[in-house]
């Protein structure tokens, strides 16, 4: 049976909350953190560990990630930067749709599904 696609929302195991704030952590040598904090009780929740950031303008965090490779021309690097935005933002929709569903109780039963 093939694997479909899964997404879960995090949740507060103090308080419940799905209000959260994100802090990252960038130290020299190491890959950037995230590490995520309740908005409502301040327990802490989880800590992720980047391999890349994309930020709300996915070209522009394209760009950087491409400013150490050659791209053959100006018009490649723009189709290249689109599909890399398309991809975000269809991951977002399906994250948003499939995490409202979801009835996965722990993320790493998400996470570690995958690996
Ligand atoms: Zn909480």
């Amino acid at each position: 049976m093939p694997l479909s696609p899964k997404s879960k929302r995090e949740e507060c195991p103090k308080c419940h909350s799905y209000e959260m704030h994100n802090r990252v952590l960038a130290r020299p040598g190491e890959d950037s953190a995230v590490y995520v904090e309740c908005a409502a009780c301040g327990e802490f929740v989880a800590r992720y560990t980047l391999k890349r950031y994309t930020c709300e303008d996915p070209y522009r965090s394209f760009l950087r990630q491409m400013r150490h490779q050659r791209m053959s021309s100006g018009a490649l690097t723009h189709k290249k930067g689109q599909e890399f935005a398309d991809k975000l933002w269809e991951g977002w929709e399906e994250a948003k749709r499939l995490s409202e569903a979801s009835e996965i109780r722990h993320m790493e039963d998400l996470l570690e599904e995958f690996e």
